[in-house]
């Protein structure tokens, strides 16, 4: 992908762990490579198209002069994490806190941590078969949207189904969201649980009743198969009430695993049940 890179920012700040450093202060230099897609500045030669990266350095000298943090590790985080929630054009960055001067008692040119961080999509399939069912869902999506580090880019329409699995139960109303976030897999399933608790989801039949039931069902085109986590979701292919609304909103996805389409899997899945 494109990329604006900014090397060697000089800034004089005062992070570290030693008492000594966050008195004193020493040199840090700052590396960012900008990701985005510069290919419409690049043909039309309009700066408001790009990314002014003039504003990213004085935004990147500020951020380092305002805080002290312990580590470079957590500087690094902190910038990355604010450079893409301030300049929304950013996809990706790649960012390198390196201090010359770290004080270990011997010559060393210098330490850095380097590390790259980036907005990813994921498909959240919602589901509610108690109570004010779509009270739970709308709730759910706008505690998401009112997190800065996540943001709901499109939303299915809600769609009444029969119950799964443990058929003696309340109808269901099932939704999909489009998520744009910065929460890494693990950290993106806690939040949803959060999120189901609040909501006051008790875990008491396998496929029971709940208030409130949120699963990943695509992060990026990622494979993961951990204890807690399977992604993509591991039945969904065989699940009207995810594929219909998520061949809504994304039915040219390709499951990574399968190797089909949202609207290919739906296609066969309904050809399937007649
Ligand atoms: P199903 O996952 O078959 O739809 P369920 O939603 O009723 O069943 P839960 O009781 O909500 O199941 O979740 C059980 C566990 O599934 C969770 O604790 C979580 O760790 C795990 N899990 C694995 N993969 C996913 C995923 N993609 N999304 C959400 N939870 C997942
Ligand atoms: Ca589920
Ligand atoms: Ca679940």
């Amino acid at each position: 992908m494109d990329c604006i890179r900014i090397c060697n920012l000089e800034i004089f700040g005062k992070h570290g762990v030693y008492e000594e450093e966050n008195k004193l202060g020493q040199k840090f230099l700052v590396s960012a490579d900008l990701y985005f897609s510069t290919r419409t500045a690049g043909c039309d030669d309009i700066l408001s198209e790009s990314l002014h990266y003039g504003e990213v350095c004085h935004f990147i000298n500020d951020f380092m002069k305002d805080r002290c943090y312990k580590l470079i590790e957590t500087v690094a985080e902190q910038l990355a994490k604010e450079l893409l929630l301030r300049f929304r054009k950013l996809e990706r960055v790649r960012i390198e806190v390196k201090k010359p001067w770290a004080p270990i008692g011997l010559p060393l040119e210098s330490v850095s941590v380097v590390i790259e961080r980036s907005w990813h999509t994921a498909y959240v399939a919602l589901g509610s078969n108690m109570g004010e069912r779509e009270e739970y869902l709308q709730n759910a999506i706008q505690t998401l949207e009112e997190r800065a580090d996540c943001s709901v880019e499109r939303i299915s329409r809600f769609i009444e189904t029969e119950p799964y699995g443990y058929t003696e139960q309340e109808r269901f109303l099932n939704g999909m969201i489009e998520l744009h976030t910065l929460l890494l897999p693990e950290e993106l399933l806690a939040l949803l649980q959060e999120i189901e608790q609040e909501a006051k989801r008790e875990r008491v039949t396998k496929w029971g009743p709940r208030t409130l039931d949120l699963d990943i069902i695509f992060y990026d085109d990622m494979i993961i198969d951990s204890v807690e986590l399977t992604v993509p979701h591991a039945d969904m292919h065989n699940r009207g009430f995810v594929l219909e609304p998520l061949a809504q909103i994304a039915p040219n996805v390709r499951h990574p695993v399968l190797n089909q389409t949202v609207a290919q899997l739906l296609e066969k899945l309904e050809s399937k049940q007649q």
